[in-house]
């Protein structure tokens, strides 16, 4: 009677060792074990003549065991066929080069196995050349390729910087150009400030489809529409552009863009672009509808006629307030404002007008240490928006109009201390910082 040939799988996963195990000819004599260690010990004592090893084995991987078999005289000969679910060209070549007679793919087909086991004992075994397993015919018409869905709805920021815009390595997290934002709801379009993010946008308009824009300016600072004569659809013929602004302290909005585009400052007058503009005054509680969407708008604390905006789109209710100084010269702890606290009364009527926000984005341009020097500037310090956003008592909060002397480092600060605050306030809310590009579906 012929001596049975010795061989050892080593796996730890058991559904690939029993089909092995429960289909072995007679004339083989099989071991397991399912650990590293423990594969070295069984060598020497069984003295396997094949091993079939996981490539991934715990403990030691097969290319390690490998090498130890190689390093020993006694060991070198014995033959390995090195198996693993992960058909990569470099799995193969590593085991191949450590010495290995086969690379097999998993699943194993026990008969395949010892297929390759007989070719082994008579001197056949060679590697086969590698292949991976897998769908034969895959192709780009049956494969599985899910699509975004369309978001139809949506605020998008063109323009986070207030101020003035900036550029450079210290902008590129949070971009630099000034106060723009887009809000889309299905068919209707309202934009809100002239900043130089409106440049951007202007370049993505498909003037076909937006024959009549409405532009929202909440006041007449540099930040908000110096990017206005860079508005390229107010270039194209069968557009029209309304223009819809707070009635100025001085001249009025047309009075102010209609000198900001004489050719001293810029070589294109109003009258000779090719949209028809025209300019709306716009009152504070007198809401406007652009399709189904409608503005409210009330003055904020800030110089000359400011507005801040409330947009109702759909099911969704969003605040907007790029220039707000809330409690006025106050530099103490946020938890010492109470309702009725003399300071907050000035801001009373906007946090009321904002309770009903689903999201309110508002301004908190100072760190409290800048805001001793800057009050009456008309921005909040951090602490003191955070007032405000808690008796608003809106859950989403964005901030914008970022200081133009802060970094994308300093804004990764006021990030983190904006959540602080938050804590100290024990006010849940999720905070967010506004970004040039950042999309908020609504
Ligand atoms: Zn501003
Ligand atoms: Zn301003």
């Amino acid at each position: 009677m012929t001596e049975k040939r010795r061989i050892l799988l080593a796996d730890h996963a058991h559904q690939a060792i029993y089909p092995i195990l429960n289909s072995a000819p007679k004339h083989y004599h099989l071991e397991t074990v399912d650990a590293g260690r423990e594969c070295l010990k069984k060598i020497h004592e069984f003295k396997p003549e094949l091993i079939l090893i996981d490539l991934m084995l715990p403990e030691m991987h097969a290319i390690e065991i490998l090498k130890h078999l190689k390093q020993d005289e006694e060991t070198r000969s014995i033959g390995v066929i090195v198996s693993s679910f992960q058909a990569m060209v470099q799995n193969y070549h590593s085991a191949l080069d450590a010495g290995a007679n086969y690379f097999l793919l998993k699943p194993i087909d026990p008969k395949e196995f010892f297929e390759l086991a007989d070719r082994f004992f008579k001197g056949e075994l060679t590697p086969a050349p590698f292949m991976i397993k897998g769908e034969p015919n895959a192709n780009t018409a049956t494969c599985y390729h899910p699509v975004p869905s369309m978001i139809t709805s949506y605020l998008r920021f063109w323009g986070t910087r207030g101020s003035n815009p900036v550029s450079g390595p210290n902008s590129v997290r949070y971009g630099g150009n000034t106060s723009c934002l887009e809000v889309r709801h299905n068919e209707d379009m309202i934009i809100v400030d002239a900043g130089t993010g409106i440049r951007e946008l202007g370049d993505v308009i498909n003037v076909n489809d937006e024959k009549n824009i409405h532009l929202f300016i909440g006041h007449t600072h540099w930040d908000h529409i110096t990017g206005f004569p860079f508005f390229s659809p107010l270039y194209k013929k069968n557009t029209s552009i309304t223009i819809w602004a707070p009635v100025g302290f001085e001249e009025s909005t047309k009075e102010l863009l209609t000198n900001m585009l004489r050719y001293a400052y810029f070589p294109v007058q109003l009258e000779e672009m090719h949209a028809k503009v025209t300019f709306k005054e716009l009152r504070d509680h007198h809401p406007v509808h652009i399709g189904n969407i409608t503005i409210e708008s009330r003055y904020t604390t800030h110089p000359g006629p400011t507005l801040c905006f409330k947009f109702k789109a759909g099911q969704t209710t969003i605040g907007y307030v790029t220039d707000n100084e809330v409690l006025f010269g106050y530099h103490g702890h946020p938890n010492d404002i109470h309702r009725d606290h003399p300071l907050l009364q000035p801001d009373i009527e906007l946090i009321e007008f904002f309770r009903d926000c689903d999201i309110l984005i508002h301004e908190a341009q100072y760190f409290p240490r800048e805001y001793i020097n800057k009050v009456g500037w008309g921005h909040s310090s951090i602490p003191n928006a955070t007032v405000f956003v808690k008796h608003v008592g809106c859950s989403q909060w964005i901030a914008t109009h970022h200081d133009p002397l802060h970094r994308d480092e300093d804004l990764r600060i006021k990030t983190q201390l904006h959540l602080d605050v938050l804590k100290d306030c024990n006010f849940h809310c999720n905070f967010q910082m506004a970004y040039d590009g950042l999309v908020i579906p609504i």
